[in-house]
Parts: C-alpha cells; structure tokens; sequence
C-alpha cells in the first residue's frame, strides 16, 4: 500500500517521517529487528519467580504514571500497523474516542505529560505484537532499563537521525493525533515576557 505523502507536522517534525520509502519501509522492518530482544527479555522475566512487579503491567499505561514519549518513526509503525492490519483498523472509532478525550487533557509539546493510552483495551496493548514503542517493551515495572532496552533506545534514535534530524519525542496522544488525523491540542501556554509559564 503507498504510503501518504511527507507533510510538515504543525509545531515540529514531519510526518510521515522523511526520507524516500525504500527508506522508511527499510527503518520500519529494522525497529522490528530492535524489538525482536526486548520480547524475547519479556517471555524471560515472565518466567522468573523472583520477579513479580506489584501492580499489573497494564497500570504503567494510564493516567498519572504513563508519560510515554515516542519517536516519529514509533508513529510511521503504529500507522502501518492500522494500514495493513484490519483487525487494529476495526478498533479505530473506539481509538479515536478515547484519543480525543486524551487530547483534551494535553498541550501539543514536546515535554513529557501524563495520560491513558488509548491504544489500551481490556487491560491489553492493541500494538504489542505489531507496532508497540521501545519504551513499552524496555520498561519493566521495578527495574532499570537493561542493555539490551538501552541497545534499542539508541538504534531507534540513530534510525529516527537517519530519516528526520531535529526529530522530537511526543506523548503517544500527541503523535497518534499526527498518524491519524485528528485535531491537535493547543500549543502550551507562555508566562507574560514569552518563556514558558512558570513551572513548566
Ligand atoms: S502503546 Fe501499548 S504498552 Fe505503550 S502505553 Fe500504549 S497501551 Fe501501553
């Protein structure tokens, strides 16, 4: 399927990330690669009787502890994902509803901010097995990031170089409203000489 064409994202990186499609389809099938460790580092822990995080996985996707940023590349994934998986492209009006409730509650910035995501349903990742972020499956509750999550925070970002320099970070809200078309919020309010409003 052709994918749509590069355009300015308002307030910062292109999307869909730039760089030809050969490019980009290149990048995408190697963030799978990158990924592949950070399952297999899961299915591994999963299996460890000494290691029971306190509260369910599903805790550290909503509001206040999720403040996941991802990676316009992370986004160029998830919206494949719904271009070529009908059964993720069934879930989108339940997607955008929730999107646009998250949407309300959030600045269009590149800082990070709390919210639910809406690609949680039922307690389950509707991307885990097809476009989940780095983040999601290097984060695991109670632990720091191994080398293997630090080894794909890295060539996530030398793949995001490669395509988009000066590329940002987003919350998932921000960057799903991007790949999907929806409205953004507005941008952050300033304090009264033009910086950012204080304590911010
Ligand atoms: S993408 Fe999946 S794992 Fe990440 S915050 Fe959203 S629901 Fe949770």
């Amino acid at each position: 399927m052709k994918m749509k064409r590069i355009r300015r994202a308002p307030g910062g990186s292109a999307f869909p990330p730039r760089g030809s499609e050969t490019d980009r389809a290149r990048a995408l099938r190697e963030l799978d690669r990158v990924r592949a460790p950070l399952f297999a580092e899961m299915r591994e822990l999963a299996r460890d009787p000494s290691y029971r995080p306190e509260e369910p996985p599903h805790h550290a996707c909503l509001h206040p502890k999720n403040q996941m940023r991802i990676s316009p590349l992370e986004a160029e994934a998830i919206a494949e994902a719904f271009r070529t998986r009908p059964e993720l492209r069934r879930k989108l009006p339940e997607i955008r509803k929730r999107l646009r409730e998250e949407l309300t509650r959030l600045e269009d910035t590149t800082r990070r901010q709390s919210f639910s995501c809406p690609l949680l349903e039922k307690k389950l990742c509707l991307v885990h097995g097809a476009a989940k972020p780095i983040g999601c499956l290097a984060w695991n509750p109670g632990r720091e990031f191994s080398e293997v999550g630090w080894f794909a925070f890295a060539r996530r970002d030398e793949l995001n170089d490669a395509l988009e320099p000066g590329w940002k970070l987003r919350v998932i809200p921000l960057w799903l409203a991007r790949v999907l078309g929806e409205p953004l919020p507005r941008p952050p309010r300033r304090g009264p000489a033009g910086g950012p409003t204080p304590g911010r």
